[in-house]
């Protein structure tokens, strides 16, 4: 088998960069990136030989782990029944209701094929059913590479450094405000200077693409509040925190319900699979029963469907997302002990199954500019670190970390022993 080494230069030849998302290219962390010949459970296995603990998981999706046997059985059955119809099937209800089921702001949802195609929808409906133009972010959330929310976002850009980027014209941005996260006031200022003119406020309701950072008490209730005094729609990006926070994501964890959501990553267990929800008299508004346009040669393809379903159906479980929650608390406090016994600074952060590490003394983080603090040397010289003793993390400090039903004790110990050893090497 060629090596992950030889495999890099020969995708950099047909790819650019060699990847097909950026912060695959351990561009912030340096190094050459593992290629992945497979993976099980918690487990990626390399094609140099090696195996890490994994705490990416495919950037989300895979909460069950991965090659899980419902998941695989699903799509293995469907796949044998074709591929795609571009016409209804069944399986798309199935995932609807089921979406519906478990997320009760939700009454009825359009399936895409990316968490970018759910938050571009989402502000279309959201546009579209208000018929005002601007939309409020924050500085620090990602929402896909849509052109219009590519304004300060986090993960990927901030890694690169990129605040926008080239091809998106001015114009396709002027209508975007940015507030700061976890900072009411600066949604009101703007609230206060464009009355009438704020189609949406969209939020990852938990931050997870500046580390992870969950909402302060009494911040996303502030914004159903001031949205509902401008006549602006709530937008959720659950993307990330769909799923994972709780069963029924961020909204059902912190109780604040959004007009609208955007889901990606578990909705489809690891098919490209998106969707956008909301009560049916806002996604009425979608053609063909309403004017706003939106469609997809792909979009509720069955084998997404399959996977999504069968997912959606394994974490439906009584108590499975205590049980990940549980094992993520358990890994956040095994490596803050871990960073004390050696004298370095370090923060953990946890909302459910997703958390952050921070090299840094500050707890706790709110603020953008508390991330954009943190030593990211140190970070750099952990995750190598971390990825040489098998343990593979997010090969960036802007981006959260997964932790799955698959990590149990095993895993736990083998990573906080890398953990003690990677700390140790870092206070030499
Ligand atoms: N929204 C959020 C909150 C995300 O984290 C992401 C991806 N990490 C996206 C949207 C975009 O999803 P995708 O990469 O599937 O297009």
């Amino acid at each position: 088998m060629p090596s992950s080494s030889d495999l890099f230069d020969a995708a950099r030849r047909v790819i650019p960069g060699g990847v097909n998302s950026p912060v695959r290219a351990f561009s912030s962390v340096g190094g050459t990136p593992p290629f992945i010949d497979r993976a099980e459970g918690a487990w990626l296995f390399d094609v140099d030989g090696n195996r890490y603990v994994d705490y990416v998981g495919s950037w989300g999706p895979m909460i069950l782990g991965h090659a899980h046997p419902d998941v695989v059985k699903a799509v293995q059955a469907q796949a044998a029944r074709s591929l795609s119809f571009g016409a209804p099937c069944e399986l798309e209800i199935r995932l609807a209701e089921k979406i519906c089921e478990l997320v009760p702001s939700i009454e009825a949802v359009r399936m895409v094929n990316s968490g970018t195609e759910a938050a571009m929808t989402a502000l279309r409906l959201a546009r579209g059913h208000t018929g005002r133009d601007k939309v409020i972010k924050f500085a620090g959330n990602y929402h896909g590479h849509v052109d219009a929310l590519l304004v300060k976002p986090g993960s990927g850009s901030l890694t690169l450094g990129l605040p926008a980027s080239p091809g998106i014209p001015a114009g396709v941005t002027a209508d975007t405000l940015t507030a700061e996260y976890n900072d009411l006031d600066s949604v009101a200022a703007i609230f206060e200077a464009n009355p009438e003119d704020v189609a949406c406020v969209m939020v990852e309701p938990v931050a997870g693409n500046m580390n992870c950072v969950p909402p302060v008490d009494g911040f996303l209730e502030g914004l159903r509040e001031l949205c509902d005094r401008y006549g602006a729609l709530l937008v959720f990006d659950e993307v990330m925190t769909g799923f994972r926070v709780s069963l029924g994501g961020a909204q059902g964890h912190f109780g604040v319900t959004p007009d609208v959501t955007a889901l990606g990553k578990i909705v489809g267990g690891g098919m490209p699979v998106g969707a956008v929800g909301g009560p049916r008299a806002v996604m009425d508004g979608l053609a063909p029963t309403g004017a706003i346009y939106q469609a997809g040669t792909l979009s509720g393809n069955p084998l997404g469907m399959a996977a999504g379903l069968a997912t959606l159906t394994a974490i439906s479980a009584e108590g499975f997302h205590d049980r990940v929650a549980d094992t993520t608390r358990r890994l956040c406090e095994g490596l803050e002990a871990a960073a004390r016994r050696h004298g370095v600074p370090l923060t953990t952060q946890q909302a459910g199954a997703m958390f952050g590490i921070f090299f840094t003394d500050q707890r706790p983080i709110t603020r953008f500019e508390h991330v954009a603090a943190c030593n990211a040397e140190a970070f750099k010289a952990f995750f190598h670190a971390m990825l040489r003793r098998g343990v593979y993390l997010a090969p960036s400090a802007f981006e959260a970390g997964f932790v799955s039903a698959a990590h149990g004790a095993v895993e736990l110990d083998a990573t906080l022993e890398a953990a003690d050893a990677a700390f140790a090497e870092l206070a030499a």
